[in-house]
């Protein structure tokens, strides 16, 4: 995926920028290439993003641990601020209070726009934060069930032995 200069996109057809996503993203583990689309249109001082793909990713169960395979389908927006300052900002001390604005996405109106790097990061974002086999999952099962049923009932025969070897009182 070709970063877009985001100048040129004020010159595109309706300023907008629709990149066709047909391929794996680096960084991110999918069974399958991530397939959909990301559309880009300039807005005067902001960036509208919208992203529809879908893939195929492995889970792992958080309560049984067994791996799963798991359909991740994004249809999100995004709106990006163009701000002059956006490149600046690394440059102020590391101490310096962070305004609610600073939270938001921003760009250099004469920067780049990397839908890859906006993609993947959406993608990230809609990995499910608790992962389940299935809704009924019943969790890890206890391997010793049997084993301790069994126990059980050689405790309960010992003691109907020991009974046995008791006087008839
Ligand atoms: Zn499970």
């Amino acid at each position: 995926m070709d970063a877009i200069f985001i100048p040129q996109l004020t010159k595109a057809p309706e300023r907008t920028e629709e990149i066709q996503v047909q391929e794996f993203l680096p960084g991110l583990e999918t069974l399958t290439p991530v397939r959909g689309f990301v559309r880009v249109q300039h807005q005067g001082n902001f960036l509208q993003v919208f992203g529809q793909a879908e893939t195929i990713i492995t889970c792992t169960c958080n309560r049984c641990l067994q791996q799963y395979n798991q359909r991740l389908a994004l249809n999100t927006q995004e709106i990006i601020w163009l701000d002059e300052t956006a490149n600046q900002a690394e440059d102020l001390p590391l101490e310096r209070e962070v305004a609610v604005e600073d939270l938001l996405e921003t760009l250099s109106p004469e920067g780049y726009f990397y839908p890859s790097e906006w993609l993947y990061e959406q993608m990230c974002l809609a990995i499910p934060q608790r992962q389940l086999c299935d809704r009924k999952c019943p969790g890890i099962k206890p391997v010793a069930a049997s084993n301790s049923d069994e126990l059980v009932d050689r405790r309960w025969s010992s003691l109907e032995n020991l009974k046995k070897q008791l006087p008839e009182s």
